[in-house]
């Protein structure tokens, strides 16, 4: 048997050693919280798309499901990919913006650095953000992120969680009058889905995460304005 902690409680947070017993002969049966009587994971029996659309609709129950009682582990590949999307975005906004039909190499391989460039900065104002939040946390609850792997935890929940970076592409393909409002929409909601797997997987009240993302945002404004400053004076 697994350990005491190996999962959580889905409805209270609180751990527990399994998810399911095994009956035998196919019997399987969804274990019971010793600390709010519910299931402990109801979501082992829904359709992976059920789950995705309570994710959406940002219900903590699947933040809990996918963070502690799954194994999911492309926050990595992900966040390399919400950057890229990310910087595309900017490169195109940068193209528009200076209309240069020129063939020439030379303007080609500037337009290449150019994404390479929007790239860093974005990787750059995404990691001033995530430190702006883990120092606010680590100041105001200093006893949640003592470890490593309570560090760790939290770092994949924010990158899992910045998945809505992804309609970036689409906002930009299908491009109308109203993508500025999408864009909008779609930074509110990534700060939602932030802020709730924060919530989350540290167990706090909704004021705390919402202060955390504040001060990630400040601080990566902060970066914004030094990069922006920094190319003028060069
Ligand atoms: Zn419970």
């Amino acid at each position: 048997m697994a350990a005491l902690g190996a999962y959580r409680c889905i409805e209270c947070s609180r751990e527990a050693a399994e998810l399911y017993r095994d009956y035998q002969r196919g019997v399987l049966r969804i274990s019971i919280c010793k600390s709010c009587q519910k299931p402990v994971d109801k979501y082992i029996e829904y359709d992976p798309v059920i789950i995705l659309i309570n994710a959406v609709l940002c219900k903590a129950q699947a933040y809990r499901h996918i963070l502690f009682n799954t194994k999911i582990n492309i926050h990595g590949k992900l966040c390399i990919f919400c950057l890229l999307c990310e910087a595309y975005l900017r490169w195109l906004q940068l193209q528009d913006s200076s209309q240069n039909t020129d063939p020439d190499d030379l303007i080609r391989y500037a337009k290449e650095w150019d994404f390479y460039r929007m790239f860093g900065i974005a990787s750059l104002e995404q990691t001033s953000f995530l430190v702006g939040i883990f120092i606010t946390l680590w100041w105001m609850r200093p006893e949640m992120l003592k470890t490593k792997s309570d560090l760790i935890l939290l770092l994949k929940a924010l990158l899992l969680s910045s998945y809505g970076k992804l309609l970036l592409i689409p906002a930009v393909i299908w491009e109308h009058d109203y993508t500025p409002l999408c864009l909008a929409f779609i930074k509110v909601f990534v700060l939602i889905s932030n802020s709730q797997a924060i919530r989350v997987t540290l167990n706090l009240n909704r004021i705390l995460p919402w202060l955390a993302i504040f001060f990630g945002l400040i601080l990566e404004n902060g970066v914004v304005c030094l990069v922006q400053k920094l190319r003028w004076d060069v």
